[in-house]
């Protein structure tokens, strides 16, 4: 593709280079193809996918699967001859076999729908030489350069290793490195109770290993609704989890095999391996984006506009680049807008303005729209309708015995305004709640609608129930 001509590489011409092959990278550069602009995709790790296929999304939500798996966990407690199936003894090999396999699957699918759009791959770290000219160089030791009328920078982002902790990726481990890990210890201690630390804290706590979790402020994970971030912590704790809150570590060393924490407090955990999920910063080091003329905000990711669009005009960032929030949902989507914007195209002009959030602890989390704490910091009147998955014949069926989901809607014209649930398959029955929320509609839809039985999303009706019933006072007999 690159000829050769006297020494000195041809420069090749496209509409659109993408740096990045993630969610953004990807869905971006096929938006861009699918409309017949000519696209390249550069790529500087030896596989596809970015932090979503190789070492984020997609290992950790089948590490989850694992763990539900081998320990038995959703079964506990509903048949009587269930002896729990222990993880004692399980390998490695055992617990990531299906992640490798999908994994696997995953980069397959990726490759093949470049190829499908015709989106040419080049192979090589990017930087920039202007705002349209992109040096590439190969690992075979080639520069190559790229010319583009529109440039997108979708290099995502790597954990943030902070230089007073001993990365070793032997017993202490970032959420990258964390799936090399040589043997499942009996002992792990979590530092950095956000999304990533939460997750991994719940997939180890269910395979037995006994988990310490660390966290500088309160209680979990605080943007969410008080009442799930407290269920959460209830069920982690049921799991095992020990929690040390308002703690921050102040030495961190090996002792032989294991890990000694020291905390502000005093205390001294001793673990098998120490997880730090303390956050994550751009991918921006290799891109010398000072000869592109774009400037980095305070926190260290690239500034855009609604539509994506950097400082300089043909220059384009979406996914974790540009920060929060930082998911594979919302990156896809940043990329394709940022495509849509860059070519004109009639569609997709703006991200939707109800983003949901999944969190795929044990149990799930999802929300959308507004918590009881927002509603109260905006000053909005608001009511609460609930419903418990055990009072579902659903969720008695799967044994999800402590599930909730919870309706947040407008006093006044009883307009849903958010849906917060913690419970099985939470991630996927948001999306009903969503495009109510989407749809502006009132609680008194959920009460019209006939839904299937036995089905979780039947909760929905009688969290609008127990909501018409809160806010008129008229509530049923306990018992
Ligand atoms: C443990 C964990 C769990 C997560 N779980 C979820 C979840 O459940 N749901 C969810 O929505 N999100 C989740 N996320 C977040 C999600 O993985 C990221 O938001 C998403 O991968 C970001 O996509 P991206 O395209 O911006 O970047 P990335 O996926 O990071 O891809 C960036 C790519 O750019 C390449 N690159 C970087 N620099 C250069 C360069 N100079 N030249 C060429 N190539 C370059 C990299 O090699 C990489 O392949 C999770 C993240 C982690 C870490």
């Amino acid at each position: 593709m690159y000829a050769k001509n006297a020494g000195r590489p041809c420069v090749q011409n496209y509409d659109l280079v993408v740096i990045g092959s993630g969610p953004a990278g990807e869905k971006g550069a096929a938006q861009a193809a699918y409309f017949g602009e000519r696209v390249a995709l550069i790529e500087c790790g030896d596989i596809l996918g970015g932090a979503c296929v190789n070492t984020g999304t997609i290992p950790s939500k089948i590490l989850r699967e694992s763990a539900l798996y081998f320990s038995g966990i959703h079964q506990r407690g509903l048949y009587t001859a269930w002896t729990i199936r222990c993880a004692k003894g399980l390998t490695v090999k055992n617990f990531m076999h299906r992640k490798d396999v999908v994994v696997a699957t995953e980069r397959e699918k990726l490759a093949k729908n470049l190829a499908a759009h015709g989106i040419e791959l080049v192979r090589g770290l990017a930087s920039f030489e202007d705002a349209a000219t992109i040096s590439v160089k190969t690992s075979r030791g080639e520069n190559l350069t790229l010319r583009a009328d529109a440039v997108l920078i979708a290099t995502g982002s790597v954990p943030h290793r902070a230089p007073e902790i001993p990365f070793d990726d032997e017993v202490i481990f970032d959420s990258d490195s964390i799936l090399k890990m040589g043997s499942i210890p009996r002992s792990l201690a979590v530092v950095g109770g956000g999304v990533i630390g939460c997750e991994y804290a719940s997939i180890f706590t269910a395979l037995g290993v006994e988990v310490s979790l660390v966290d500088g402020r309160d209680r979990l994970l605080p943007f969410l609704d008080a009442e799930i971030s407290a269920c959460l912590r209830e069920r982690l704790a049921d799991l095992g989890v020990r929690f040390f809150f308002g703690e921050r570590t102040t030495q961190i060393e090996r002792v032989q095999e294991k890990v000694r924490i020291t905390l502000q407090s005093g205390q001294t955990l001793e673990t098998e391996a120490a997880l730090f999920a303390a956050g994550r910063r751009g991918a921006v080091d290799k891109l010398s984006l000072e000869k592109a003329g774009v400037a980095l905000n305070k926190r260290g990711y690239i500034e855009v506009n609604e539509n994506y669009r950097t400082a300089a005009p043909r220059l384009y960032a979406a996914g974790d680049v540009i920060g929060f929030p930082a998911l594979a949902s919302t990156s896809m989507e940043q990329g394709r807008v940022a495509a849509c914007h860059a070519f004109g195209f009639q569609y997709k002009q703006r991200l939707a303005s109800m983003l949901p959030m999944g969190i795929y602890t044990i149990p799930e989390i999802s929300a959308v729209g507004e918590s009881e704490e927002t509603c109260t910091e905006k000053g909005i009147e608001y009511a609460v309708g609930r419903a418990r998955y055990p009072n579902n014949t659903r969720g008695q069926i799967v044994g999800d015995l402590t599930g909730l989901l919870k309706l947040i809607f407008a006093k006044s014209d009883r307009r849903l305004l958010g849906v917060q649930i913690i419970g099985e398959s939470a991630t996927e029955l948001i999306h009903l709640g969503m495009m109510a929320l989407e749809s502006n509609m009132a609680l008194d839809a959920f009460i019209e609608f006939v839904f299937n039985y036995p089905t979780l999303s039947e909760m929905y009706k009688y969290a609008a129930y127990d909501g018409l019933g809160n806010l008129s006072g008229h509530k049923l007999r306990e018992g």
